[in-house]
């Protein structure tokens, strides 16, 4: 059964169980189905053979949800968009993904509200079924296509290890919809029947709330990237009293510290923590493990998990990515199988770069670097400029190209401010067409944050920007990045 069809059985079965809950409105199974038929009725009858993908604005509403199961029973795949992309931005991404429609909340109401027979058509494994932008090096934001079959791999995996109970699980949604962890917890609650709880940027804005809302949620697996349960732990009372039905964690986007999991067992001690790992190209995560106390008590650096069934995953040397390195020997780590993107939209150029082909599986290289041990992957950083900012992935190229695509701005460089190990702000080194300036003059940084707010989303924007009369160079005449480092 694909995807859409577990749901429609669900709509069956159970159709007053609620599917999603948002703030104070609820959606049920039943709502899902008929609404998504609907809207899928409308777009085939209005968009005729253009299957371009659909883009789908919005943040939490459960209009969404019934958006992107629409879209796709119309045979189209969907590209979630978030609201608070800068119009610059969002323009650019519509333009690159030829976007012919875009649903908000408001228009997906409207086209769902009339009933509508559907006749269902099973998906096939090659049908694109989302496309989500992630920042890439050159300033361009660039989709990666996931097909049905590359979801359907995904799903497969993650309801056999986890063996949810079906139509018995409240999952936390925490990440936008337009970032791929999002898919882990909408996708896995769809197909088991069980309830979606988003949380929305207004609760997160507002800790009494937020936490008051995780009270009353009935969470029972929890999805989020490890900054936001670090962020959660900062509150005494988060733990197995305010959340007594959890029984998991699933981790995935970035780096799980050995100390938040060692306060989660403290305070949750009856609840699993996962850590897995994954690119978006890949499908959100290929790779997962229990973090138990033997493996807190025998790595000091937490593993990221065995593959996936069905998934090979190993390490190569640098820049040779035909020849695997003996087990222990880091290199960068690769990723073939079912559940590999096709590639970007639109861009063979960096699809050429990126993926490939091994024993006749797709395969992506991630320009993560990792090593095996005792058949655990471990991840030991990037082999490039991408960072992850409190679980957002971030090319700082693209942070550089857009300063430099600003009037009056020569060169600049973005270096990440560390703390532990951990991304704490952004630095801008610029070189401007005026010389050097001292930090303080504020006008000119407030120009130029306003300009770049013009272009990049506020997570991308850097805290601080250093001008510089040149940059220092390294003897083969590149930028020296570890010198500006030192300067930070
Ligand atoms: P994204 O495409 O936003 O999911 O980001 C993918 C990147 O996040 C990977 O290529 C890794 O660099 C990083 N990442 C994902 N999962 C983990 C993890 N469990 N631990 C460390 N880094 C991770």
């Amino acid at each position: 059964m694909d995807i859409i069809q577990q749901v429609d059985r669900w709509a069956r079965v159970a159709p007053q169980a609620v599917a999603h809950v948002s703030g104070q409105r609820q959606l049920t199974y039943g709502e899902l189905r008929e609404r998504s038929d609907a809207l899928a009725a409308h777009l085939a009858q209005r968009l005729k053979n253009d299957f371009s993908p659909i883009a789908v604005l919005g943040h939490r509403e459960p209009e969404m949800l019934i958006a992107f199961l629409g879209v796709v029973k119309s045979g189209r795949p969907y590209l979630p968009l978030d609201p608070l992309l800068p119009r610059r931005r969002l323009h650019r991404i519509l333009n690159t993904a030829r976007v012919q429609l875009v649903l908000t909340p408001a228009e997906t109401a409207a086209f769902s509200g009339s009933r509508a027979e559907l006749p269902l058509k099973a998906l096939r494994n090659d049908d694109p079924f989302y496309i989500l932008f992630t920042s890439g090096s050159t300033g361009e934001p660039k989709g990666v296509i996931i097909t049905a079959g590359c979801l359907h791999h995904f799903l497969t995996w993650m309801l056999m290890e986890q063996q949810f109970i079906e139509s018995g699980e409240i999952f936390l949604n925490q990440a936008p919809f337009s970032f791929d962890l999002s898919v882990m917890d909408l996708y896995c609650s769809l197909a088991t029947g069980g309830t979606l709880f988003s949380i929305g940027r207004d609760l997160v804005a507002n800790p009494k709330q937020l936490y008051l809302a995780l009270s009353n949620s009935g969470l029972t697996t929890w999805v989020s990237t490890p900054s936001f349960a670090q962020l959660c732990l900062a509150e005494r009372k988060f733990g197995q009293d305010m959340l007594p039905r959890l029984r998991r964690f699933l981790f995935c986007g970035e780096t799980l510290a050995r100390e938040t999991a060692e306060r989660l067992r403290q305070r949750f001690p009856t609840a699993q923590i996962w850590n897995t790992y994954g690119p978006t190209e890949a499908t959100v995560a290929c790779t997962s493990v229990q973090i138990t106390d033997a493996i807190l008590e025998n790595y000091s650096a937490l593993p990221v998990g065995r593959p996936m069934p069905g998934t090979a995953i190993f390490v190569t040397g640098e820049g040779d990515h035909a020849r695997p390195v003996p087990l222990g020997t880091p290199g960068e780590i690769i990723i073939a199988g079912p559940n590999v993107s096709p590639g970007y939209l639109a861009r063979p150029d960096l699809t050429a770069r990126a993926f490939s082909e091994d024993n006749g599986q797709r395969a992506y290289c991630t320009g993560d670097r990792g090593r095996f041990s005792d058949g655990l992957l471990f991840f030991e950083g990037r082999m490039d400029h991408q960072i992850k900012f409190n679980g957002y992935r971030i090319e700082l190229g693209d942070i550089e190209g857009n300063l430099r695509a600003i009037s009056g701005i020569h060169d600049a460089i973005v270096l990440p401010v560390t703390k532990q190990g951990r991304t704490t702000s952004l630095a801008a080194f610029v070189v401007s067409d005026n010389g050097a300036e001292c930090e303080s003059a504020s006008k000119r940084v407030d120009d130029l944050r306003q300009a770049l707010g013009e272009r990049l989303p506020a997570y991308m924007i850097p805290r601080r920007f250093i001008f510089l009369e040149a940059f220092p160079m390294t003897p083969n005449g590149k930028a020296d990045r570890s010198r500006l480092t030192a300067l930070l």
